[in-house]
């Protein structure tokens, strides 16, 4: 199979060398599974629904060659990327989620994000099921032609899967508009869809995107952090530490001190910054783009990302990637309030041991992008424009009457905040699946 792969990318004749990279499974659909029994026990879901629900609709696995620009010993060079597409539930309508180029992608991991998006979707009220991708790869160790070959690679293997009425892919983890536009290009290629820029989201604004998309996520978090915040009635200048600094992670940092907060210390995946001053994160961007590292930045302290999470401070953004508060740390965190922007970031032991601090979920907190790119494939179908304050006004109105529903299921069940999320969730599944 493989070999027969390789003979069809254009002029290789020799193969080098070829690395296939595979993941470590990290268990946590088992997680997903536990919330569904939880939710089970307070709401009862109908057996044909909890028994859908437990499973991934399908899951592919494929193999990339791709050709990479360097040589060796004056030959070609191909290099394997295993790569996923899982679709977990399609009961609201399409399955939607990202694509994420990352060096820990495994299949357990591909079918939790598949599954927190059939919740996610749920939970805001868009008409889309849940699905999600992922490529083994470092992409900080490819060329941008690489990047691009990658891209049209995965396609090329998935697209069969793929469409604005069927599966519906979006940026995540390592990936980006960029990605999302060669993406576009190759599916547009080989489906001859005429409706093929319906079939991805998070597209750059001038090829299709939708003016917004690329902050929706941070600002949709920022929405609810912003109404939990005036609801406990906490007021001063709050200071928040943002682990993270790639897309969610630089735009929460910018609302975040637009709107007046300090934010004393940043992170990226090679370790982090503090400062009592506070940073101004389009200068802490800046730096990260000229040296690769926040690490450094002039007048600020160098910490590992495990100091950084315990750093004294009202507010924890988390905007990496998973698990990254687990029982070997959560005893040591010092912040009132914890915004999950990235998914998975608290393991469910970690959340037990943060009782009594505010976590606005994943599920919640990071729902906004795909409530833009929802509307970002509305205007892609219908061929319309949305303007950016329709934009914001549509998400902030979204995400409040989620917020609201959770607040409301949290007081009906007496839970926290991530089991009413779910139950609200499932509770809209449920309606529909039962009407078919
Ligand atoms: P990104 O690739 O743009 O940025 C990820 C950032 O995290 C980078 O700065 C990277 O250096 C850093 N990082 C990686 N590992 C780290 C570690 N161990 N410690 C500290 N920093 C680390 O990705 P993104 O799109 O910003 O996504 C971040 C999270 O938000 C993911 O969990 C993703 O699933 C979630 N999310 C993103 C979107 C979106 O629209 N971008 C939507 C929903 C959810």
């Amino acid at each position: 199979m493989v070999e027969k792969e390789r003979e069809e990318i254009d002029g290789i004749k020799e193969v080098a060398e070829v690395e296939i990279g595979l993941g470590e499974s990290s268990g946590l659909y088992e997680q997903f599974l536990d919330k569904l029994e939880l939710v089970n026990s307070k709401i009862k879901i109908p057996k044909q629904v909890y028994e859908r629900l437990k499973e991934c609709d399908s899951s592919v696995e494929v193999d990339l060659p791709i050709l990479l620009d360097k040589k060796w010993h004056d030959k070609d060079m191909v290099k394997i990327y295993h790569a996923y597409r899982v679709q977990h539930n399609n009961f609201l309508g399409p399955y939607k989620g990202g694509i994420r180029f990352h060096p820990s992608v495994n299949l357990d991991e591909i079918k939790y994000l598949a599954a927190l998006m059939t919740i996610k979707t749920a939970l805001v009220d868009v008409p889309f099921g849940g699905a999600k991708g992922g490529v083994v790869v470092n992409p900080k160790t490819l060329t941008k032609h690489e990047i691009q070959r990658l891209a049209k690679g995965y396609v090329k293997k998935v697209y069969r899967f793929l469409g604005p009425r069927k599966d519906i892919p979006a940026p995540d983890v390592g990936t980006d508009a960029n990605v999302m536009a060669y993406m576009y290009e190759e599916y547009k290629e080989l489906s001859k869809d005429e409706n093929a820029r319906a079939a991805f989201t998070g597209k750059p604004v001038n090829n299709g995107g939708i003016e917004g998309r690329e902050e929706a996520t941070s600002l949709g978090g920022f929405y609810i952090l912003d109404e939990i915040i005036k609801q406990k009635g906490v007021s001063g200048e709050l200071k928040a530490v943002v682990q993270g600094f790639g897309a969610a992670g630089y735009h929460i940092a910018r609302i975040l001190k637009e709107k007046g907060y300090k934010i004393i210390g940043i992170s990226d995946s090679t370790g982090g910054i503090a400062s009592i001053k506070g940073f101004d994160p389009d200068e802490v961007a800046r730096w990260k783009r000229s040296k690769g590292t926040v690490m450094g930045i002039p007048g600020a302290i160098n910490l590992t990302n495990e100091r950084l999470l315990k750093l004294k401070t009202d507010i924890l953004v988390l905007a990496a990637v998973e698990n990254q508060i687990t029982e070997e740390n959560a005893s040591e965190i010092k912040a009132d309030i914890i915004l999950e922007l990235a998914n998975g970031a608290i393991s469910s032991r970690a959340e037990e041991m943060l009782y009594g601090k505010t976590i606005i979920p994943d599920v919640l907190a990071n729902a906004g992008g795909v409530v833009v790119s929802h509307l970002e494939w509305l205007q892609n179908i219908e061929d319309k424009k949305f303007r950016i304050d329709e934009v914001e006004n549509a998400l902030k109105e979204k995400m409040l009457t989620a917020l609201q529903e959770v607040i409301l299921s949290q007081q009906k069940y007496e839970v926290n905040m991530r089991d009413a999320a779910y139950i609200v969730a499932i509770e809209r599944i449920i309606e529909k699946a039962v009407e078919e």
